[in-house]
């Protein structure tokens, strides 16, 4: 049988859309090693690197500056076992109307000898010239580009483009066909009276993100759910402080609790349940959850002081019965009495790692963790 290619663009694709000559302007796609390697370690594709570098060799754009530049990035996807079987790069200018610049296919007719499956055959691009390309060739395209952008998408490349999406792991999962294994993602945005949050997670992530509330406590709290649930997490609040925290913090809980139903969608093979007790110096905190659907919220909290910094004790049950309305989740916490600080960080992290047990999906299993079938 004919074997399939992965046609590759590499700038806007691999790394950031750029003259790359120099190694500073290196910097790499998020996602991009391991979409690529998961893509690269099926076996399905014969890989090839398709890139337009324009004027190479003229004054602007030396050939000794980009050389060594490209070789360190081939050089570095090749450490973490990503190997092109070709590579193909055109060094025109678009002037030159060069046959080899895509999306003319000047580069890849040794492909087009019918030796080869290109009707299944894909190119990854970031540009609609790369969607032409595949059409051109006769294959179809990934364009890397945010969803929104797919109503840009003309007409007449709509039945070559196959996916549009800016993440790596969505495409890997795409194209190897294994959407259990495809990223579990939400973006959330809540516009209120009171407040603007715009809301990103990633529940397969590696507690990556920023989180900015202009509430410090608060924003230190929230790092601990993102550092220790595992999930990306990027969070903008901007609410009206000069009333009181009530409504930031109180948004902030609804929102993040949309974002994990979004985000978990059917709940296939995931753990469904999440338990923690953890202790910090003299408190121990205890969290259990179970993303149910259901919401109910015990809270066993006794907190002595009503400020920790300029932060309302008060506000953390209002915190986490949000999260478990809007999340639907049962989620019971409890914690010893002791210093309120570690009282409180004690129980958010207690509360990231009952999630990230909770969340852990079994890459083996498509099962729903419930005998009614839907959860
Ligand atoms: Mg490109």
């Amino acid at each position: 049988m004919h074997k399939k290619i992965l046609f590759v663009d590499r700038d806007g694709v691999i790394v950031v859309e750029d003259q790359v000559d120099t190694f500073e302007k290196i910097r790499y796609i998020p996602g991009v090693f391991g979409g690529l390697k998961r893509l690269v370690d099926s076996n399905r594709f014969h890989i090839v690197l398709v890139s337009n570098q324009d004027g190479v060799g003229t004054p602007s754009f030396p050939l000794e500056d980009f050389e060594p530049v490209h070789d360190r990035i081939i050089e570095t996807l090749r450490g973490e076992g990503i190997i092109f079987d070709e590579e193909h790069i055109d060094f025109s200018l678009p002037a030159d109307d060069c046959p080899g610049r895509k999306p003319g296919t000047g580069m890849l007719s040794s492909y087009l000898d019918g030796s080869w499956n290109l009707e299944h055959s894909v190119v990854i691009g970031d540009r609609l010239t790369d969607v032409e390309l595949a059409k051109n060739i006769g294959c179809k395209a990934v364009w890397l580009a945010p969803k929104s952008d797919e109503a840009k998408l003309p007409g007449d490349l709509r039945d070559t483009c196959i996916l549009v999406s800016d993440r790596w792991g969505e495409i890997a999962s795409f194209l190897l066909d294994e959407p259990h294994l495809a990223p579990r993602t939400a973006e959330v945005t809540r516009t209120t009276r009171e407040t603007t949050i715009t809301l990103s997670l990633s529940l397969d992530g590696g507690g990556l993100g920023k989180i900015h509330t202009r509430i410090p406590f608060f924003d230190h709290m929230l790092d601990q759910i993102r550092r220790h649930s595992g999930c990306d997490l990027s969070l903008h609040a901007d609410g009206d402080l000069m009333i009181d925290e009530h409504h930031t913090v109180e948004d902030v809980g609804i929102a993040l609790g949309e974002a994990f139903r979004i985000a978990l969608g059917e709940k296939r093979g995931i753990n469904r349940y999440g338990f923690e007790v953890l202790t910090m110096d003299e408190v121990k905190a205890e969290v259990a959850l179970d993303f149910s659907n259901r919401p109910a919220f015990v809270y066993d909290v006794p907190i002595a002081r009503e400020y920790i910094g300029t932060f309302p004790t008060e506000m953390v049950e209002h915190f986490f019965k949000s999260f478990s309305d809007s999340a639907r989740c049962n989620l019971h916490m409890k914690v010893s009495t002791g210093n309120a600080h570690h009282q409180v960080e004690g129980l958010f992290k207690a509360f990231a790692r009952a999630v990230r047990q909770a969340i852990h999906r079994n890459p083996y299993s498509d099962e729903l963790p419930s005998t009614k079938g839907v959860l």
